[in-house]
């Protein structure tokens, strides 16, 4: 009769809804074929930046770092370390012990830098780094000091030597003026002198990857990769000084900083791109730049999320098709709300009560479910994407020491993937099935890019000072 009538029409408009909502998802989920590709067009891309006829076509820089080799456990002393470009920027005092009491011990304070002197003029933005250097050795009761330094500047740079770094463009929504092209240490500098109180001896300027893998390094000499899932993301790992074409020598191995997070900016990722990706990279300070990032790190991929809902609202099929100026609003999805909502012990009804806290009020149950799932299959594809990245490294390395099997460790930091619940598993597991010859093992960073600028101001002070006497 007529009642049978209505719940046909009903079951089928929510059989048409479901398959609509999946048919939006699916183009964010990635086969396997699809994974194996990424990793042979990382691997490929890895080749193109290291070779010096290529280099300055490639996408992914693959760039000389001037770190030779993991501590040896004999360094020591007391250093100042500068750690900019992750969540907070930090000062830090580290001193480290060698022999019997070999140990790295630290003392440090964060200090936020206003929107200003981010997107202000880099002088801005180079004084307000010395002011807080010089609360900090207040603070230490250190003032006049002149320890060595390193500065862990997460941009990519370009170097000729160690304590030298020309930033090539700022990421991670940076954009102070007057500053790409420039050698960050020379700006620093400059800075110091403008304040005319203190001096200080920059050793080092370093990366935070390679930070990360020298951190890890000191507690295990298989670690050769260091890699970042947090503001951003980014790879490095130890390279046959043969292969490093940009700088001259053959013996030994280099750590290479690829940058990989601008994989993708020759259109290396257009055939997995999605129009969410493209309207997040669009609307960025940087448009067309860091695509492979923009897939993967935390600041960006709230926004995917949000541009989702967008679509879902706009096609009827969320939050009873009404758009809410918190929706349209860029930005209210941090990062560790993907982390919240994931959480297995969260139950529906607290998923719901964080979408009435970010303002989408008129949530239903299956508002919650819907949002939960959006939200897992962007992380998901987050991680493979990284997994395949990661997997093209793992076995270059393995390839370029001609071995039939690889134990290897990777040093990794970032918020997103030390509080994601699941980042880091799905990770692992494509690691694992993209590179099956590679025994990989991953390795937690405590302080990474602070440390491990430390370690490596230690390693090039060592050197420098057995030269001298
Ligand atoms: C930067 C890298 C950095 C990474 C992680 C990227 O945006 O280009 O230099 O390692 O973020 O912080
Ligand atoms: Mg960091």
């Amino acid at each position: 009769g007529k009642g049978a009538a209505m719940v046909t029409a009903v079951a089928y408009r929510l059989a048409t809804q479901h398959a609509e909502r999946q048919r939006i998802l699916d183009a964010l989920r990635l086969s396997r074929e699809q994974l194996m590709e990424v990793k042979i067009r990382m691997g490929n891309e890895m080749n193109r930046g290291l070779a010096k006829e290529s280099h300055d076509q490639a996408a992914v820089k693959m760039l000389p770092t001037y770190v030779r080799s993991t501590p040896d456990g004999t360094e020591r002393g007391d250093f100042l370390a500068l750690d900019l470009g992750g969540t907070n920027f930090r000062v830090l005092l580290v001193r480290v012990r060698s022999g019997k009491k070999r140990s790295v011990e630290m003392h440090n304070k964060i200090y936020t830098i206003p929107q200003e002197a981010i997107q202000g003029t880099g002088e801005e933005l180079f004084d307000h780094i010395v002011h807080c250097i010089a609360d900090f050795l207040e603070y230490m009761g250190m003032k006049g000091a002149s320890l060595p330094l390193g500065f862990t500047f997460s941009f990519p740079c370009h170097q000729n030597r160690l304590d030298q770094g020309i930033l090539l463009k700022w990421t991670k929504g940076f954009k102070a003026t007057g500053c790409e092209g420039e050698d960050v240490v020379t700006l620093l500098k400059d800075a110091i002198h403008r304040r005319e109180e203190f001096d200080l001896d920059v050793v080092a300027v370093v990366n935070d990857t390679v930070g990360t893998m020298m951190t890890c390094g000191y507690e295990d000499p298989l670690c050769e990769v260091g890699l970042i899932v947090g503001t951003g993301t980014n790879a490095c790992y130890m390279e046959e000084m043969q292969n490093v074409e940009l700088v001259d020598g053959d013996e030994g191995r280099m750590c290479v900083n690829m940058e990989w997070g601008a994989f993708g900016d020759h259109g290396e990722l257009d055939d997995f791109c999605t129009d969410f990706d493209r309207a997040v990279d669009d609307r960025s300070t940087n448009p067309g730049k860091q695509r492979y990032e923009k897939m993967i790190s935390g600041m960006y991929l709230g926004e995917i999320v949000r541009n989702v809902l967008l679509e879902f609202t706009a096609k009827g099929l969320l939050f009873r098709g009404k758009l809410s100026e918190r929706l349209k609003t860029r930005g209210i999805f941090e990062t560790k709300f993907l982390s919240q909502i994931e959480s297995d012990r969260l139950a529906l009804r607290q998923v719901r009560s964080i979408l009435q806290h970010l303002g989408l009020t008129s949530s239903t149950c299956d508002d919650s479910i819907l949002v939960k799932e959006v939200c897992s299959v962007v992380a998901r594809r987050a991680a493979q994407l990284c997994g395949a990245g990661l997997a093209a490294v793992v076995d270059k390395i393995r390839q370029n020491r001609n071995l039939d099997k690889l134990k290897i460790t990777v040093g990794v930091d970032g918020t997103l993937y030390k509080l994601h619940p699941h980042f880091s598993s799905i990770m692992h597991e494509t690691v694992r099935d993209l590179s099956p010859l590679c025994e990989v093992t991953f390795l937690q960073s405590e302080d990474g890019s602070g440390k491990g600028a430390a370690l490596i101001t230690a390693v090039a002070c060592r050197i420098r000072d057995a030269g001298q006497h």
